[in-house]
């Protein structure tokens, strides 16, 4: 497997002035540094202060030099995402509403499970791709987050559950991005991302535990295949093109062929038995009957994959319903019985909208309510319990 991006020159910022050290990967800092006339290891000393010690001001790095921490401190920023509500479920899931730099409002989810702890990030302000079934899809696109923007939600994440759980440990285990955006139209900054989660000088999260989620942007999977192992999952929603596009317009110009054939080869290249995820959102009436299951269950004859069912979940403004229990159960089981792992995704966070794009749109509701009422931030949260 080849290295991974090195951007550089990317957007790192969480300031238009001010590069935003969390987006360097190892290889770039190093770059910085040398240009600075410092020695290699200076870099390991660096990430190891922003990414395993978490430090917010440059002064605190005590084993660097007192030229370099201030060169630091004039010139770049070590800045975290500005939170803008933190939402607590009865059920231990934690939401975040986020503010990019560009003013627009993300979401990150984490989702505690027995064995794991999931963090769910977003990659962009809003998706241009316009998926029938997703809250996101419906608030169109606003910008791109930076490589530091998306490092900033893990290490939010992780500082905050060690502040409020300090006997557990680091809780984050597992990241998804399954938050807004598709990852792979904001290509360089979420395989510098990767970069930084997977180094061991960042977050040392194994490959298998990094996954990308992806709509089926088929020349991106191939680009990804060359420059990281990370674990991928396919939004597929269909069994067939004529719905999928109905679903997801994104299809019209990668057709199932050609997303199935990149995804299979994208799990060639990961070898070692890794499989794809494949996502299914079970919609009542659209692609939750027995014929559905049967299609998906020959398309996928030849894709090594495990497939995630889940039931849709309502939002304001959508056409469509969640199946029944029972319903759910019996696509499920048809797929058991073709051979194939299909588990459904339970409902976590219900009770804060943490399901993606749902936090955001409540924010936009709220928005507009006050702008058309005129009320200030109390009266508006009054307003929005
Ligand atoms: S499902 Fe994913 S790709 Fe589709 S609109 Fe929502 S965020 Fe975008």
């Amino acid at each position: 497997m080849s290295e991974m991006s090195d951007n550089s020159t990317a957007n790192t910022g969480s300031s238009r002035e001010k590069i935003n050290l969390l987006g360097l990967s190892h290889a770039a800092m190093a770059t910085l540094l040398e240009r600075l006339g410092e020695k290699p290891y200076r870099a390991v000393q660096v990430m190891k202060w922003l990414h395993h010690r978490m430090v917010d001001d440059p002064a605190c790095m005590t084993d660097i030099s007192k030229k370099l921490r201030q060169h630091f401190s004039e010139n770049m920023c070590i800045a975290e995402p500005e939170v803008i509500e933190e939402k607590h479920s009865v059920d231990g899931t934690r939401a975040w509403l986020m503010r990019s730099t560009s003013g627009g409002a993300f979401e990150t989810v984490f989702i505690p499970e027995e064995n794991r702890g999931t963090l769910c990030v977003s990659s962009q302000v809003g998706c241009a791709l316009d998926c029938q079934f997703c809250a996101t899809g419906k608030q169109g696109f606003e910008g791109n987050l930076s490589a530091a923007e998306i490092i900033g939600q893990l290490r939010l994440a992780i500082r905050r559950l060690a502040e409020d759980f300090p006997e557990k440990g680091r809780q984050v285990t597992n990241v998804v991005f399954m938050g807004m955006g598709e990852p792979l139209l904001n290509f360089d900054e979420v395989t510098t991302a990767i970069n930084v989660m997977m180094d061991d000088l960042g977050y040392g999260i194994s490959k298998r535990k990094v996954t990308v989620s992806t709509a089926g942007m088929v020349p991106a999977i191939y680009r990804l295949a060359e420059c990281t192992d990370a674990s991928l999952a396919l939004s597929l929603h269909a069994p067939d093109d004529e719905l999928r596009s109905r679903l997801m317009p994104v299809n019209r110009k990668y057709p199932l062929s050609e997303v199935l054939k990149a995804v299979n080869d994208y799990a060639a290249t990961l070898g070692e038995k890794r499989t794809i995820t494949i996502e299914y959102t079970l919609i009542d009436g659209v692609n939750d009957q027995p014929s559905h299951a049967a299609g998906l269950a020959r398309l996928l004859a030849n894709t090594p994959c495990k497939i995630n069912l889940i039931p849709f979940n309502p939002f304001p403004g959508s056409e469509f319903r969640r199946p029944a229990n029972i319903a759910v159960r019996a696509f499920q089981d048809r797929l058991i019985r073709a051979g194939y792992s299909a588990t459904v995704r339970t409902t976590r966070g219900e009770d804060i909208s943490a399901s993606c794009g749902q936090l955001v749109g409540k924010v936009k509701d709220r928005t507009s309510r006050q702008k058309k009422y005129g009320l200030d931030g109390e009266q508006l949260i009054a307003v929005s319990r």
